[in-house]
């Protein structure tokens, strides 16, 4: 029987005694206001036991952990068509390398990079009615929690200094593989990754790649197949350039945001949420990823 309680109490505990906590991210303004000193982290196990220390009921930007969110949604309504749109191999590049000019197809190396996420946003803004407001219901309802919102100023402050996004959206546009209008896509885009959510509510909604595509209610979302790609898609493309280096850590399919947040699953077993936010030289949370390094190795469990 594992002690989460002592476990998290201990992991607290070394995350206090680091003085160096990296960097916030600068790049969108309205992130660079958040207090570096956060630390939260929140478990739930299969059987619906809960676990938390530090900030854990504190909202951050979740960024682009929204990806495996609009990924989840768009499998659900396309299937296997969308891999013709996006392929699913690791990029070794940072999140907002424009590794399409590499391949000259117009088609992104994974669904996890900006690129990537812009087709799969593309996608959702071609498939749903309300595209914002039908993808802020989905996650409601996963989740269980009407609460979940947007938060607009991290949106309109993203929208303004996204220029990497536009050039991305704008390369796909002339390959062909954007189908709706550039603006219309970012403002999508934006928004899904301007979703603030506290620890807790992450891992009830990622409680369902955990749970073989059924939610915290429930209800099943995808087959054990499309969550079989997704947590594959996890493991090897979250983590930006540091994806492997997650593996050989943590041994844990997750998805990291510059929000500083990370969520992580063992399927069938738990799931977890950090939030630090204080970025390593590679845009991931840097007490994030020593706290669940220190998780695995207590728990002696990982997918390996
Ligand atoms: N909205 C951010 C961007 O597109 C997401 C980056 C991230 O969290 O990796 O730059």
């Amino acid at each position: 029987m594992i002690n989460y309680p002592d476990i998290l109490h201990n992991i607290q505990l070394e995350i206090n005694k680091v003085s160096e906590r990296g960097q916030v991210a600068r790049y969108i303004p309205e992130l660079s206001k958040i207090d570096p000193h956060k630390f939260g982290m929140h478990i739930i196990d299969a059987n619906r036991n809960e676990f938390s220390v530090g900030d854990s009921e504190e909202a951050f930007s979740i960024q682009s952990i929204s990806k495996v969110l609009s990924l989840s949604q768009a499998i659900g309504l396309i299937g296997e068509e969308l891999w013709t749109r996006v392929d699913v191999e690791p990029s070794g590049d940072p999140f907002n390398h424009l590794s399409l000019l590499e391949q000259e197809n117009g088609i992104p190396r994974n669904p996890l990079i900006n690129a990537g996420a812009i087709v799969v946003a593309d996608i959702l803004v071609s498939k749903l009615k309300n595209p914002k407001e039908d993808f802020l219901t989905y996650i409601q309802d996963i989740s269980g929690d009407k609460s979940i919102n947007f938060d607009a100023d991290v949106a309109a402050s993203e929208k303004e200094t996204g220029f990497r996004n536009y050039a991305a959206a704008n390369l796909l546009k002339s390959y062909g593989n954007l189908h709706n209008d550039v603006d219309t896509v970012l403002d999508f885009y934006f928004h899904q990754c301007s979703l603030a959510l506290n620890c807790k509510q992450l891992t009830k909604l990622f409680f369902v790649f955990m749970n073989r595509g059924k939610c915290l209610q429930n209800n099943t979302y995808l087959t054990t197949s499309q969550v079989k790609r997704i947590n594959a898609l996890m493991l090897t493309c979250g983590f930006y350039d540091e994806a492997g280096e997650f593996a050989f850590e943590v041994g844990l399919p997750g998805k990291s945001g510059v929000g500083g947040g990370i969520v992580a699953l063992l399927p069938n077993n738990y799931c977890v949420a950090t939030w630090s936010p204080g970025l390593n030289k590679k845009g991931n949370s840097k007490l994030g990823m020593l706290a669940l390094e220190m998780l695995t190795t207590a728990t002696k469990q990982s997918i390996f």
